[in-house]
């Protein structure tokens, strides 16, 4: 998700808060454990299906190898609410928000009607887990756009265009620019229209990164970061971009080729 201010969160409120309430019905599968209300069982096999399928799919599609396993008490914790209200009481997210995760201590927060959750929001939220699990959960030198990039990148349903449409903004120069991205939070935002520009933006980043240098170069990015813990250098040593403004424009040039 959509988390920023959710990082303030993980750090202090501990997970017993989420769990402490006994109204919370456990569901278990292999690497998640699903606290849900009332949602029905089928909906939980389902939810618990694709998570398990997601959970070897996002590794293989960056090219990670797994050293952390989500197994026993290292599951991952999907807390399910019946209602979006609930869950934006609980949150404290936008209206937009579908879901979020709290990577450090793995869990994701949504609600039963979530539009796409399955094909979207699961895919995403994981992949925020995932990805900062290689990074490392406290490395600052992770810019948000880059890890909205990655979990964007794992969801199934895609807008149709987003090439075309990034074209035309780029030509009426009102894309947003990576110092722009860098600037911008999502969740402190109701513009509904730069939020999605934001998304798109971050993915169509992370597809150019992957198409067009491989996994294998996508991966030592990862691991460049996660030791040094600047993404200047991470982007010098692995693509030889000099500075951020040429991964901007060699990102504009394939958009608009
Ligand atoms: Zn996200």
């Amino acid at each position: 998700m959509r988390r920023i201010k959710l990082f303030i969160f993980f750090f202090f409120i501990p997970l017993s808060l989420f769990a402490g309430d006994g109204d919370w019905k456990q569901f278990k599968s292999t690497h998640f454990l699903v606290y849900y209300k009332s949602a029905p069982e089928d909906t939980l096999n389902r939810l618990t299906e694709r998570a398990e399928k997601y959970y070897n799919d996002i590794t293989e599609e960056l090219g990670f190898n797994r050293f952390n396993f989500w197994t026993w008490e290292e599951r991952a914790k999907i807390y399910l609410f019946d209602t979006q209200g609930e869950y934006m009481r609980a949150t404290g997210t936008p209206e937009w928000s579908g879901g979020e995760a709290l990577p450090g201590t793995k869990v994701i927060r949504t609600f039963v009607t979530a539009p796409d959750f399955l094909d979207n929001i699961l895919p995403h939220e994981m992949g925020h887990i995932i990805f900062r699990e290689m990074v490392g959960f406290n490395n600052p030198a992770i810019p948000l756009w880059l890890e909205e990039g990655v979990a964007s990148y794992q969801e199934k349903k895609r807008t149709p265009g987003i090439k075309a449409y990034l074209a035309g903004q780029i030509q009426k120069k009102s894309f947003m620019d990576l110092s722009g991205l860098e600037g911008f939070y999502p969740a402190n935002s109701n513009d509904r229209e730069k939020v999605e520009l934001f998304y798109l933006e971050s993915y169509s980043m992370l597809d150019y990164l992957i198409s067009e240098f491989g996994k294998d170069r996508f991966v030592l990015f990862c691991q460049n970061l996660r030791d040094h813990k600047d993404l200047r250098r991470a982007l010098a040593l692995t693509y030889s971009f000099g500075a951020r403004e040429e991964l901007e424009s060699s990102w504009k040039s394939c958009i608009l080729r």
